[in-house]
């Protein structure tokens, strides 16, 4: 085993990179990330996942170094998290400038219809959308050029011992990593956690959250689209103005029916769903299925390490928040490493903070997504359509769920 580093990071997906550059640069931290796939080039038209980034998610992003176009970034209070005319600071992300959420038969409409808009907010976009895999690549190459982040890329870990000095991570390939403070940033499936027998509450939502990207012929882009309908979700993403991330979930049975469609058969059934709210629409990939689960980690944090995004905990995509809490574990950890300096390094009382600050926030949440998800595909939803349809007309409570959803 060589040298003890101050941190080591199992994982480098986007949560876990994040995690790496800002403990470098808020505590001046080496840092080693090990990951297990080799990040490379995606295939194109091989199925993208496209993620939802909230403002300050990006805000996050952008002090990691990400910068869409070299263009300064200019923080919050003047043009917000996506810079000026809300140009998204995240490589090949779309700002969103409104988002309309509706259920019932045909489109949107006053009754069964909720809208955000970034103007009547006083923001200069709401969100933005970015293809999953150039982020990651973006800050994978970011922290390869960070003389303190030492990556290790096609290595696993296998099982990990905490000691008195130190956390030792002991990867497949034999070889063993000790740091001072271990962080587990290696998703829903945590070995990380599954070694230090962390229970995971976790429950399966009996549907499948279906991917794909769509073209339409008419030009919008400004406006995400979600609506609720079938017991299931259908949200319409702008990554450009012609180009959209589909994201349908559904019951199992039902998106095994919809995955065998044909290309003409699955555009008459998206077009359906949409009610044609952005075009007409033309898929234009293959479609990805993911499962759908929530789960939560018993505990977030003890005596030399801390757990963050997905090996915290899994939420259901239809809020879009799943990164966002993860890049928020991330910024939390590293603000409160930062704090307490090199003398406290790894130490459970210097790490409850973190874990007190996320697990309430993550909780609420997990709770809120999970009970908006019950209320729109159980019976209440004729209910539940109408508490949104009268949240429409009471703009502090919409500032109130937007301030929530934009963090
Ligand atoms: C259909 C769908 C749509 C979604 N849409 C959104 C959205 O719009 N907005 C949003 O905020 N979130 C969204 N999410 C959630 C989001 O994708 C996840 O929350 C996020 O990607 C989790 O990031 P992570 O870094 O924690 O985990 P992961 O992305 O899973 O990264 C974990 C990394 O750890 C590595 N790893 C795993 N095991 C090991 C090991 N033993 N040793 C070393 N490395 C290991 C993996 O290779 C991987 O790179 C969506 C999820 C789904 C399913």
């Amino acid at each position: 085993m060589s040298e003890t580093l101050p941190t080591a990071v199992a994982g480098g997906g986007i949560v876990g990179l994040a995690c790496a550059l800002l403990l470098n640069r808020r505590c001046d931290w080496e840092v080693a990330v090990v990951e297990r796939s080799v990040p490379g080039r995606s295939s194109g038209r091989a199925p993208q996942r496209a993620l939802t980034l909230s403002p300050g998610a990006a805000e996050v992003l952008a002090e990691c170094g990400l910068r869409h176009n070299g263009s300064a970034h200019s923080g919050r209070g003047d043009a917000g998290a996506f810079g000026e005319g809300a140009t998204p600071l995240v490589p090949g992300g779309h700002a969103f400038s409104r988002m309309v959420v509706w259920r019932g038969d045909g489109p949107p409409a006053p009754g069964n219809s909720i809208t955000f808009d970034a103007a009547e907010l006083g923001v200069s976009a709401l969100g933005c959308v970015a293809r999953e895999e150039p982020v990651r690549r973006a800050l994978w190459e970011l922290a390869s050029a960070c003389p303190g982040i030492h990556l290790r890329s096609g290595a696993a870990l296998e099982s990990l011992e905490i000691k008195e000095e130190c956390g030792v991570m002991r990867l497949e390939d034999g070889s063993e990593m000790a740091a001072e403070l271990l962080v587990g940033a290696d998703g829903g499936n945590s070995s990380f956690r599954q070694s230090l027998g962390i229970g995971f509450d976790s429950q399966s939502y009996g549907q499948r959250g279906l991917v794909f990207e769509a073209e339409s012929a008419s030009s919008g882009g400004e406006t995400a689209w979600q609506r609720f309908a079938g017991g299931g979700t259908l949200a319409l993403l702008p990554l450009s103005a012609t180009r959209w991330s589909i994201v349908w979930s559904m019951p199992n049975a039902r998106a095994e029916r919809l995955r065998k469609l044909d290309e003409t058969d699955l555009a008459e059934a998206l077009n359906k769903a949409s009610a044609s709210v952005a075009g007409e629409l033309v898929p234009a990939t293959p479609i990805a299925s993911f499962p759908l689960r929530r789960g939560a980690a018993a505990r977030i944090c003890g005596e030399r390490y801390a757990l963050v995004g997905e090996a915290v905990r899994v939420v259901h995509p239809l809020a879009g928040q799943g990164l966002n809490l993860g890049i928020g574990d991330a910024d939390a950890l590293a603000r409160v490493c930062a704090g307490r300096g090199n003398a406290m390094i790894g130490d459970a009382r210097a790490l409850a903070r973190f874990a007190r600050e996320r697990a309430r926030y993550g909780h609420e949440m997990s709770f809120g997504i999970h009970a908006i998800n019950a209320a729109f595909s159980g019976p209440a939803a004729p209910l539940a359509t109408r508490g949104m349809a009268a949240a429409d007309r009471l703009p502090p409570l919409k500032r109130q769920l937007a301030a929530r959803a934009m963090r």
